[in-house]
């Protein structure tokens, strides 16, 4: 290496502190007026709380977009800002179960979980196979036929799943599922489950309604008395323990109708993107993500029914909005970051993280030259466990895949933002498994190192109560800050970031 002369240290050095500067010019550029003006429309009422495919989220999408327009960012999708999402909703149509001559429909004795199908009504045998254990299955044949089974109580939801597909695998064409257990109140289960169950699915995959049935029937225990022809007594008899008294394969099998159809239709929606070249790394791409869509309205129309999502995703988006501001200034002041930035509000967050997995599914620039997604969900209010201590946040994921990430992030907010960072979150193994849990997960997948900025959870998350006026501006802007020195030292850097775990 050639040694430096004494004057082009000095000239480095003074170079240095302009950098270091410019940095504090752009990122101080992010205001808590400017975050609020923007964030009094985007989560106002009139947004109707954003759910995804609703006029909400349209005109929100139309209000990102324009300010993208207005900082001169290129709209990189064909000349668009906008990336079509498209998704399919199903929703439960004609569904009900007929036994021993009568026809039972969807959510009063019977609920079916399950996705699209067309076809007309289905006519088969069932097998009782009691509670599902090896031995019995050992004593039945499935194949063709639909089963019914045992469960220890309705109520044990997460069970149903794994015991429908074990079904399914030895070859159940439906899977019935019922409990014997005088404690399991079918009304509450169903009043617990309508209104979600009716809300169907949104999903990226175009259902096949040709090879639907990955579905089952839950059952009042009435109703499986009817299938079977059967008392509860005298099936409970038949299970396992008492198997020798009356083996299942005695057991004469029983006969059901059932109808599953589940419509379908299309869900038009849309990532937001605002795009920013760079110099002379510019193949070279940093993302910038939150999700501007949250849930809408509550059914029913007295009092507040609008969930504004103000902190949730608003505080973010906005935050991305003023991040691509201060991006922007600093390109038009001859200081634009040396490789490209891409700001991308994306929709469908709250339905599943669908419009991110869209992206990272149909990327507009390479994956392989995405250097960083930094993801910003909630950071503009403070959670029961910081009370009367704002100044902190949650960094979830930053020292995952590259060591790099997590030491920029901390050293520049050690030296600007001085924000306490609690890595509570960040622990792979805790319960609320937030690493998961936002946009930033679909590029982690990839293998793209992340950073993601939160605030915890509150008492408003998820409720008309999460409105603008709860938002803490102050602490919102400083959290965008911290996310931007990181941005500004990734995009600007000679090396990339290494990608150096996993
Ligand atoms: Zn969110």
């Amino acid at each position: 290496m050639k040694s430096l002369k004494p004057l082009s240290l000095t000239l480095l050095v003074a170079l240095g502190t302009t950098l270091a500067q410019d940095v504090k010019t752009y990122a101080e550029g992010i205001t808590p007026a400017d975050l609020k003006e923007n964030l009094s429309i985007l989560a106002s009422d009139a947004m109707e709380g954003r759910a995804t495919g609703s006029r909400g989220q349209k005109m929100a999408a139309a209000f990102i977009r324009h300010h993208f327009e207005s900082l001169g960012l290129k709209g990189p999708v064909n000349g668009s800002y906008y990336q079509p999402v498209e998704l399919y909703a199903t929703t439960p149509a004609e569904i009900y179960v007929t036994a021993g001559g009568v026809r039972v429909n969807n959510f009063t004795d019977v609920l079916y979980l399950g996705s699209a199908d067309s076809r007309g009504e289905q006519k088969s045998a069932v097998v009782f196979v009691g509670k599902a254990s090896e031995a019995e299955l050992a004593q039945v044949d499935l194949t063709g036929k639909a089963a019914l089974v045992m469960m220890e109580s309705l109520m044990s939801m997460r069970t149903w799943r794994t015991t429908a597909d074990l079904l399914r695998n030895k070859g159940a064409s439906m899977v019935f599922l019922t409990s014997n257990q005088p404690t399991d109140d079918f009304r509450k289960l169903v009043d617990q489950l309508q209104g979600f169950l009716s809300q169907g699915n949104l999903g990226l995959k175009r259902p096949d309604p040709n090879n639907p049935n990955k579905g089952m029937f839950i059952l009042d225990r009435t109703v499986a008395e009817k299938i079977m022809g059967q008392s509860m007594e005298k099936l409970t008899k038949a299970m396992n323990g008492e198997a020798a008294k009356l083996p299942l394969k005695k057991l004469k099998p029983g006969s059901v109708a059932y109808s599953t159809k589940v419509n379908t239709r299309v869900v038009a929606s849309e990532n937001v993107l605002g795009y920013l070249e760079g110099t002379d790394k510019k193949d070279e791409v940093v993302v910038i993500t939150s999700h501007y869509d949250h849930v809408g309205k509550n059914p029913g129309t007295t009092g507040d029914v609008i969930n504004n999502g103000a902190d949730d995703d608003g505080s973010g988006t906005v935050a991305v909005m003023e991040m691509a501001s201060e991006f922007a200034r600093a390109k038009k002041d001859g200081k634009g970051p040396r490789r490209s930035i891409l700001f991308m509000t994306v929709t469908a967050e709250e339905i599943g993280l669908l419009g991110s997995e869209y992206y990272a599914a149909n990327p507009i620039f390479p994956i392989e030259k995405t250097v960083v997604d930094i993801n910003i969900d909630m950071i503009g209010r403070n959670d029961p466990e910081h009370a009367g201590k704002s100044d902190y946040v949650y960094v979830i994921g930053a020292d995952k895949l590259s060591s790099e990430l997590h030491e920029i992030n901390e050293r520049n907010n050690a030296t600007y933002t001085q924000l306490a960072f609690d890595y509570t979150y960040n622990d792979e193994n805790h319960p609320t498994n937030l690493y998961k849990r936002s946009d930033h997960w679909n590029f982690a997948k990839l293998g793209i190192p992340i950073v993601f900025y939160f605030d915890g959870i509150h008492e408003d998350y998820h409720k008309v109560t999460d409105e603008v006026s709860k938002i803490d501006f102050e602490i919102l802007a400083k959290r965008a800050r911290a996310a931007f020195y990181t941005a500004w030292e990734v995009a600007n850097r000679e090396e990339r970031l290494k990608v150096d775990k996993k």
